[in-house]
């Protein structure tokens, strides 16, 4: 039975897409049979695994079908060239999903209901979320056992992520008992920028230490020209310090699944 792991953050552009492609990639390639669940109308973690422009508009269905109840969760997702990884994309449709989900009476736990039926297939489950905290979000947080929050070395990514672990509580006190964050990553770390350590230092001190991953994910140019080449970076350099940094969390993961599984 999958861990499903929710990647969140309603701040764009800290890395939950890459965070998301390339854990899922590596965890793949360590043997895991692994799901990625594109939630996000953007359509990066779709388009970074290689389905794009024709390959894109030639998907019959998509997460939007799977949310709205359309279809079985099966019948949406695709397999990926990459070893163990397959992929629920998603295309701009989806937005539709936040207005439309408004009328249903179970609006947060669509996803949820769905991905349950698929759960024993996989032993991973990651779900890229958008960035927001609509209902589209919710449906996220509330289809997950675990939340990766990625985060940024910024003064002011201190107010956002705090912000979101209040409402990780509250889901996990009204509809998501056994929610918990596995734990925050830090993205885009520049080490030579000395306030960007400091500022790490600051963020560390305002939760428990143990909620951060021991790997830290560097500022890696190859990083970011990977999803325009539709391939993780392990796949696309993978001598690249990109590549070994997100082979070290994707083992850290890996671990904590472990840990988890041992307990249900
Ligand atoms: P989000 O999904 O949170 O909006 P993305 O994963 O799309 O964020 O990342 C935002 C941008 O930053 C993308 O262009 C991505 O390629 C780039 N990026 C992410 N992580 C790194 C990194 N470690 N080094 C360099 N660029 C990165
Ligand atoms: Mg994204």
């Amino acid at each position: 039975m999958a861990v499903i792991i929710s990647i969140v953050n309603q701040k764009g552009g800290v890395a939950k897409t890459t965070t998301a492609i390339n854990v899922a990639a590596a965890l793949g390639a360590m043997g895991k049979k692994v799901l990625l669940v594109d939630l996000d109308p953007q359509g990066n973690a779709t388009a970074g695994l290689g389905i794009s422009g024709g390959a894109k508009r030639d998907l019959e269905y998509t997460t939007y079908d799977v949310i709205m109840g359309e279809v079985r969760p099966a019948q949406a997702v695709v397999a990926t060239k990459f070893k163990g990884l397959s992929l629920m994309p998603s295309t701009q449709s989806l937005a539709e999903a936040e207005i439309k989900l408004l009328k249903f009476e179970n609006k947060n736990m669509q996803l949820k209901k769905a991905i349950l039926q698929i759960r024993d297939e996989y032993d991973i489950i990651i779900i890229d979320c958008l960035p927001s905290l609509g209902v589209l979000a919710l449906n996220g947080l509330n289809a997950c056992d675990r939340i990766i929050i990625p985060m940024q070395c910024e003064p002011y990514s201190l107010e956002g992520v705090a912000e979101l672990i209040a409402i990780v509580k509250r889901v996990k006190k009204s509809t998501n008992r056994n929610l918990q964050i596995m734990g925050i990553a830090f993205t885009m770390v520049d080490s030579k920028l000395k306030v960007n350590r400091e500022v790490m230092r600051a963020i560390k001190t305002k939760f428990p230490e143990d909620i951060f991953f021991n790997t830290e994910i560097p500022r890696n140019v190859k990083i970011t020209e990977a999803p325009s080449h539709g391939e993780p970076i392990m796949y696309y350099d993978p001598a690249s310090k990109g590549a070994d940094a997100y082979a070290r969390l994707a083992r850290e993961i890996a671990r904590k699944c472990k840990a988890m599984e041992e307990m249900l």
